[in-house]
């Protein structure tokens, strides 16, 4: 469930019964419905809602994705920066090592396996085999959302303008 803001940018992604919720209690309007589906009570049928917009716009000043382990390997999509493999066990490596002055930031921080972050130890980037496949950057909260799920609902695309 896609729930977007009363100005219609993409929130956060919910649950089905969280979104009814919402619904229920009067705080959000249903903007796309999965037609395939429907919610069933005892004497009721109700829309299965898809895309969901917030009644009262919530203001999110610092909507910003926290730096975490977890999220930089969301960010990079569970892949590692170096070989691009995702079926070895994954770490964070610090593309310009700690050891070197490498600072804690989504600039300096990437998915890794383990196999490419003990061959890269303390290196700087120029002095290892491999190079990093993209370039890491600082996520932002929309991105997230395309990233959590593993396909997209085609009700969500024109919301979180991918196509
Ligand atoms: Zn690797």
């Amino acid at each position: 469930m896609l729930v977007l803001n009363q100005s219609y940018e993409p929130l956060s992604v919910c649950n089905t019964k969280k979104a009814f919720i919402l619904i229920l209690l009067g705080k959000a309007d249903v903007v796309c419905a999965d037609l395939k589906k429907t919610i069933r009570s005892v004497n009721h049928s109700y829309p299965w809602p898809s895309v969901i917009r917030l009644k009262k716009y919530v203001s999110l000043p610092y909507k910003q994705v926290i730096l975490t382990r977890k999220n930089i390997l969301k960010r990079d999509n569970y892949l590692c920066s170096y070989c691009g493999r995702g079926d070895l066990a994954l770490t964070v490596d610090h593309v310009i090592p700690k050891a070197l002055g490498g600072a804690d930031t989504w600039e300096n921080m990437v998915c890794a396996c383990t196999k490419c972050n003990n061959a890269k130890g303390n290196k700087p980037l120029a002095e290892f085999e491999l190079k990093l496949i993209q370039k890491p950057y600082v996520p932002n909260h929309i991105l997230f959302i395309k990233n959590s799920v593993s396909k997209i609902d085609e009700n969500w695309k024109p919301y979180l303008f991918v196509h």
